[in-house]
């Protein structure tokens, strides 16, 4: 089982998520916390969720990582971003302070389109086994044909490149997903 670990250190240092976007361009070498990514996620998807841990956007969690991760024009394909080079891959995992090979086996990969739609089945989106406080989008949703379960008949939902764009971390892109289903029950 994999659960996001808050470090020691960042519990006692300040209480989160006061660690803003500046002290994490200017301060600390390294991210006081970040979530581990699971097994199956898409790289968009724990890049999103580490972001929204700092309450930031993707693009600016991007730009003070420092490592060019492809996030589109306006964070408009965040979900879909490939799990960047090897050097960036290092660089990520050293600021997570975590195996860079945890990253590197994540998907999609870069020879993969980015969709236009980000499908996803919606019960397995939130139903997480190994940690119901941590939805994530599964990197095999990402083709053309994903998010059609296996599990659950009422799969077939996508958000778009706007809504990405509206919504650029996994917290704000799950609120609105909510919002979605609950207006359209
Ligand atoms: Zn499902």
């Amino acid at each position: 089982m994999r659960r996001s670990r808050p470090s020691a250190t960042a519990a006692s240092r300040s209480p989160w998520p006061s660690w803003s976007l500046r002290r994490m361009r200017t301060h600390s070498p390294l991210w006081p916390i970040a979530p581990r990514p699971f097994d199956d996620e898409a790289f968009g998807s724990w890049f999103g969720r580490v972001a929204a841990k700092y309450g930031i956007s993707v693009l600016e969690l991007a730009q003070s990582s420092g490592v060019g991760v492809d996030v589109g024009e306006d964070a408009s394909t965040w979900l879909g971003a490939a799990v960047p080079g090897a050097s960036a891959v290092r660089r990520l995992a050293h600021l997570c302070r975590m195996p860079a090979a945890e990253l590197r086996r994540l998907g999609p990969k870069p020879s993969v389109a980015p969709a236009k739609r980000f499908h996803y089945c919606y019960r397995c989106l939130y139903l997480n086994p190994a940690d119901v406080t941590a939805p994530y989008w599964k990197a095999g949703w990402l083709s053309e044909s994903g998010g059609r379960c296996s599990l659950h008949a009422s799969s077939g939902s996508w958000v778009t490149a706007n809504d990405l764009k509206s919504h650029p971390n996994m917290r704000r892109l799950l609120r609105f997903i909510s919002r979605e289903r609950y207006r359209a029950e």
